[in-house]
Formats: structure tokens, sequence, C-alpha cells
């Protein structure tokens, strides 16, 4: 074990689950639907570690993974719910351990919650989000720190299994910690993630291919939506330290819009000196997805949480808001007063 690790999990909970991987055979990982670069990279990272341990291993992700993770070793093998429900079915039925990595609520695997909530299959959840739902056998919950990855690397070594992080399974858990956190520029003041990502150095990862993979990434499409977004769709709120931009269908449809394409975006106004809290909502089948960043003290997890059906972190947070992209807007700009509590004589 890196001599820099402390004990984060309480030494009866790594014994219980300890005990859980040994006793079993099949064991599902999954997380939470719109899977991220802490999502994907802890699955399959944890993945990568229990097939050495040669159990039979399954990732199994609510939707589809975005292009800017398929570099990532194994993302091939995901079973997305939605496009082989019947498999996916059949594994977590088959399953007699589930780990639950990255979400704190059921309803966060979306269409898969049900089968989730049914199957009778140990149930482990790895999460940094606050307030865990007691749904699981076993809870490992903590939000202070700034990617699931991170945790699942001190579990993995608690486990004393640290001799199984390959280059592969470092590659997935650097993913995490680096998508978490924005490429280290925000959640990243904690010393220790240094050290760890020093050991993970050690394990082989390039992290400069990393970074370029995830971000460097582009297609014309993509660049010139982001593009179009930010000249043409833009709002600046500058009494509420606010930003909003809207992407309608028709809009998303124009620039060939691909799942992931418009990752990012959000942060962008938070560029701007006196913007403090960024919003961004899309379109989507059925709903409006809604993404939201904040500087400082603003929550905008409350406000997902209380108008958009959602939550997250104090600085990152989502929601759904069900309803027209016009009802969302209109909804966003009658609540803009709440910021002035957080930044009258508070702003950047
Ligand atoms: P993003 O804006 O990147 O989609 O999401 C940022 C963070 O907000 C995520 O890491 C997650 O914690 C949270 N989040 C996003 N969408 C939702 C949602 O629909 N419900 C909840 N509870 N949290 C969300
Ligand atoms: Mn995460």
């Amino acid at each position: 074990m890196a001599n820099f690790v402390s004990n984060i999990v309480e030494d009866g909970t790594i014994v219980a689950i300890n005990n859980l991987i040994t006793n079993a055979t099949n064991i599902v990982i999954t997380c939470h639907v719109s899977p991220d670069g802490d999502a994907v990279g802890a699955s399959l990272a944890l993945k990568h570690v229990l097939v050495q341990l040669n159990k039979n291993v399954e990732v199994v992700t609510p939707d589809q993974c975005p292009k800017s993770l398929q570099f990532l070793p194994g993302i091939k093998t995901i079973i997305p719910y939605s496009i082989n429900k019947a498999v996916a079915d059949k594994k977590i039925h088959e399953a007699d351990l589930i780990f639950c990595l990255d979400f704190n609520s059921l309803y966060r695997v979306d269409k898969m919650a049900e089968i989730l909530s049914s199957a009778s299959a140990y149930k482990v959840l790895i999460d940094h989000h606050l307030e865990p739902e007691d749904f699981a056998s076993i809870t490992i919950s903590k939000p202070n720190l700034s990617s699931t990855c991170l945790l699942l690397y001190y579990v993995i070594n608690q486990l004393k299994l640290s001799d199984y992080i390959t280059n592969d399974v470092a590659t997935c858990i650097y993913t995490g910690m680096l998508t978490d956190t924005g490429n280290f520029s925000y959640n990243s003041n904690d010393a220790d993630l240094y050290l760890v990502i020093s050991d993970l150095l050690k394990c082989g990862i390039d992290k400069d291919s990393i970074y370029n993979q995830v971000y460097n990434t582009n297609n014309e499409s993509r660049i010139r939506l982001c593009g179009y977004a930010l000249d043409q769709k833009m709002q600046l709120f500058p009494d509420n330290h606010a930003s909003l931009i809207c992407i309608n269908k028709e809009e998303l449809e124009k620039f060939n819009y691909e799942k992931g394409d418009t990752e990012g975006l959000v942060n962008i106004p938070l560029s701007i000196p006196g913007i403090c809290y960024s919003a961004f909502f899309r379109e989507d089948d059925d709903y409006v997805k809604i993404s939201m960043r904040s500087i400082g003290d603003f929550p905008v997890n409350k406000i997902c949480e209380k108008y958009f059906n959602g939550g997250g972190h104090k600085n990152a947070a989502g929601g759904e808001f069900y309803g027209t992209i016009v009802e969302a807007e209109l909804l966003f700009k009658s609540i803009l007063f709440e910021n002035n509590i957080y930044f009258n004589g508070n702003s950047k």
C-alpha cells in the first residue's frame, strides 16, 4: 500500500467488502446516467482490478459513454442498458454483488432504477456526492473527496489490492480525478491528490496523453456548435453575476449534435470577471437537461434541487426540467434574485 494512504474508510467496512468480493462469482458495476469521466473511469478501474481476482465482471451503464472517453481501456466491453437491456437485465439478475459508483440516489441510474432496487445481490455504494440514499448493503460516502476515482484508489489500497493497479487501472482512475476537477482547476487543493497522481505516474500512466484525449479531441461540428452557443446564445445578467446558455433541439440538429458535444461549455462564462453563476440548458427528447456551475459560495445544487429536479455539488450541479426550454429559461430568470443573498457585496 502506498505509504501516504490514510485510513479513509473504516476497517470494519473494508473487511465486509473484502468478504463480499471473496464470496462473489458474478459482479456487476454500475454508475449514473450520462456517465462522465469519473463514473466510467471508476467503473472500468474496478473492473480491471476484479478481473485479476478471477471474477466475472460486467460494467453496465444506464446509457452510452461519451466519445471523449472512448480511449479508456475496456470501454468497448461496457453494456449500455439503453441499448442492450436484455443482456444488462440478465447480468444484473445473475450478479451476487453490485458496485454502485459515483451516484447517491437510485433515480440517477434512470430506467435501471427498478431492476437495480429489486436485484437480490449485495450492493456496495462508493460515492462522493452529498446525502446518499440508504439503498445499498454497504455505503462508502466521502463528499469531501473530489472524485469517486480518488476514493476508489484509497479503497483499493485499503483492500490491499494495490499490486493490481496496472497501467490500465491507473489510467481509468486518473481520468476520473482529472475530469471531476476540471484538470485540477477546482476542488483540487488537497495535497494528497498529488501524491496519488505521483503513484499513478509510477504505474505508467501518460497523463499528458490522457488530457489530450479527454479535452483536445474535437470534431468540426462540435467546435462550431460551441462557437455558436457562445456568440449567439450566451445571455449575461451582470447585476446577478449570472450567465445562461439555452440550446434547443433545432439548433443541436443543425450542428449534428452528439452526446458530449456541449461538455464543458457551462464553465466558459465563469471566466468573465463578475460572473460567478453559469447555467446551460439543453433541450432533450422529453425534458430539458440542466447544468450549472458556480464559483464561491453560491450553491447551485440547492437551485437544482429546488427548481430543476436535480442536485449535485455546491459548485457543479444539474437536473432535469419537465416543460419547454422557453419555460425553463423564464423560470431561471424569475429566480435570479436568489443569487443576491450570496453575491451582495461579495462579487469576485
Ligand atoms: P453536469 O453538469 O456535468 O451534467 O453535472 C454536474 C454534476 O451535477 C454531476 O457530477 C452530478 O453530481 C450533478 N448532476 C447532474 N445532473 C444531475 C441530475 O439530473 N440530478 C442530480 N441529482 N444531480 C445531477
Ligand atoms: Mn464524480
